[in-house]
This record gives C-alpha cells, sequence and structure tokens, in this order.
C-alpha cells in the first residue's frame, strides 16, 4: 500500500515489518560462525513479532538458496556492519566523549538500551510510533530483559513535534547528546529528513554527536532492489512491498546539510567500512546500489 503522511503500523505491518526485518538480520548475524555482532534479543524479539517469514528464517526453516541467499547473505553482511558501527558511536559517544543521553530515533527491535555497556549515569531514549515502542517493551519485560541505562521511551510520530516529546520525557538540550538515525531517513519524505536534521541541531548543545547512513543511490537503485527482494520474498510467503515504503525525490545530500547546519562531518561509503571490520563488501551486481551508501559521523561545534 502507498504511504500517506499519517500512516501508522505495528511490527508486523508496512514500515514497522522493516524493524522486524533487520532484526532477523542481526539475529542471523549473531548466529554466524565468527559474529561480528551479539545481539541475544534480536531472535527473542522477531519470535514475538509473528510473522511467520521472519520466525522461520531466524529459525532456519527457510533454505537461504538461489537468488533469496544472494540478497539475505547481502543484507545480513550490512546489517552486521551497520550494527557494529552504531555500537561504536555511541560506546566512544558516552565512553571518551562523556555524553550521559543518547536519543536512538526510529527505534524498533534495536536492543542498545539493554546490550551496550553504558556508563552509570547515562539515559537512553527511544523514539518510534507507540505501537512499535509498546511491543518491544512488553516482549522485552516479558523474558525478563533488563536495560543496562535508564531506558525513556517516546512514543510519537518522528513526522509530528517529537521534540516537544522528547523535553516532556527529560531530555536536556543544554547538555551533549549522541543521536543515531539508523534505517530511519529512507521511510521520510526528504523535506522531512531535512526537518529531522534541523530538529536535531537545534536540540543538540555542542559537543554533541550524530551517526546516520546516506544512500546517494536511493532514488535510482534501492526502489528496483526492493521490488527485487519483495518478490523474491513473496514467493515465500511474505507480502511487504519494500520499493513502496521507501520515499522518491531529489534529497539533500546529509553530509552538504549537516555541515551546513554546523556540525564536522565524516563520511565513510560501505567498502571502506566493511574493511575496517575486517570483511569485504561484496563485488557484484546484487551489492551494487549499497557500494556508495555513507556510514556519517557527525560533531556539533
Ligand atoms: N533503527 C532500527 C534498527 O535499525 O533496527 C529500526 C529500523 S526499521 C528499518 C525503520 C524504523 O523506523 C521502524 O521501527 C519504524 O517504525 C521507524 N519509523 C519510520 N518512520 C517513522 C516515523 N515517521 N515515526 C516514527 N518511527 C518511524
Amino acid at each position: 500500500m502507498a504511504r500517506s503522511d499519517t500512516d501508522s503500523w505495528d511490527l508486523a505491518s508496512s514500515v514497522g515489518a522493516t524493524a522486524t526485518m533487520v532484526a532477523a538480520a542481526r539475529a542471523i548475524a549473531s548466529a554466524e560462525p565468527e559474529p561480528l555482532i551479539d545481539d541475544p534479543y534480536a531472535a527473542k524479539l522477531v519470535r514475538a513479532v509473528g510473522v511467520e517469514f521472519f520466525t522461520k528464517l531466524v529459525d532456519g526453516d527457510i533454505a537461504l538458496d538461489g537468488e533469496l541467499a544472494e540478497g539475505a547473505e547481502l543484507m545480513i553482511g550490512i546489517m552486521a556492519v551497520r550494527t557494529k558501527f552504531f555500537d561504536d558511536f555511541f560506546l566512544a559517544a558516552t565512553g571518551e566523549a562523556g555524553v550521559r543521553q543518547a536519543v536512538i530515533l526510529a527505534s524498533g527491535l534495536d536492543s542498545r538500551a539493554y546490550r551496550l555497556p553504558w556508563p552509570e549515569g547515562t539515559v537512553v531514549y527511544e523514539i518510534d510510533q507507540p505501537e512499535v515502542i509498546g511491543a518491544k517493551t512488553a516482549t522485552m519485560n516479558q523474558i525478563g530483559a533488563t536495560p543496562s541505562a535508564e531506558r525513556r521511551t517516546v512514543a510519537v510520530d518522528l513526522r509530528d513535534d517529537w521534540p516537544a516529546a522528547l523535553r516532556a520525557a527529560g531530555f536536556d538540550p543544554a547538555a551533549p547528546s549522541a543521536w543515531s538515525a539508523e534505517g530511519l531517513l529512507a521511510y521520510l519524505p526528504p523535506a522531512a529528513q531535512d526537518r529531522l536534521f534541523d530538529n536535531i541541531t537545534a536540540l543538540s548543545a555542542p559537543g554533541s554527536r550524530l551517526a546516520t547512513e546516506f544512500h546517494p543511490d536511493m532514488a535510482a537503485n534501492l526502489r528496483e532492489r526492493g521490488n527485487a527482494m519483495s518478490e523474491q520474498w513473496r514467493q515465500h510467503g511474505l507480502d511487504l512491498d519494500l520499493g513502496n515504503l521507501w520515499y522518491d525525490g531529489e534529497r539533500n545530500s546529509v553530509v552538504e546539510y549537516l555541515t551546513d547546519a554546523g556540525w564536522s562531518v565524516t563520511a565513510r561509503r560501505r567498502p571502506e567500512l566493511f574493511a575496517e571490520y575486517g570483511r569485504t563488501f561484496p563485488a557484484g551486481e546484487t551489492a551494487a546500489h549499497q557500494r556508495n551508501s555513507q556510514a556519517i559521523i557527525a560533531v556539533r561545534n
């Protein structure tokens, strides 16, 4: 179904199902022989959502062969590296940089508030749509998971006045903060992406940090790839139209936009980031649309 300005979802539908999709990739990546990441909650969270395709995937009940294998392996590899990148970002921000408030935008089934070794006194804010926040919190309670920081949830749509909701939850704009926007930008219209960064900038005291990703080839290639992946999954019973969940249209370059807004920005392309973590970014056509995607870290001047 096409997107609308006020659409909403749970973890089994529309944009919400993509949170389950990437959690499934983290679960599989965590179970690899020499894993780059260890997310002990991902598989449990995926099973609790109850989308048969993703449950079967994490339980190894769908044979990953042929075209399905190539696409799935690419996504699992990318999610492992992406997860490690954002983990390391938060560890550095709260470690050597001493930041004590973290904001995870579009938190989905991200379990960082439970699994990272946050320094004493760190508050982690998670923002996502109400049903997403509610379902994850319920599952984590059910399985007896305890946050490793003070976790505060902010159940609000990121197209609404989320800064007010974040402040109401206790966020202090006068103190430095660490932000992640992971797997989010493609689900916002281009103007909403700019507004998101304007809001983050307005809430960020000097010394604040932001990690995100930007896909310059989104419009040209990613949609086509999304449609191809959705078609393969449909053959296994999953009806998730990825290509229709992403927004078209020219986007501002995140690097330029943040630089103009007063951030010092560093960006690394996927092959460079993979190499840093001892992995090789795949050379083939299937991965071509992701090769120029950038992992971005910005520090507020
Ligand atoms: N960041 C998480 C991760 O990497 O595991 C989830 C990524 S998932 C691909 C996309 C997430 O963005 C979903 O959890 C979805 O609910 C959230 N999201 C997208 N648009 C949103 C909006 N307008 N308001 C709140 N959350 C949104």
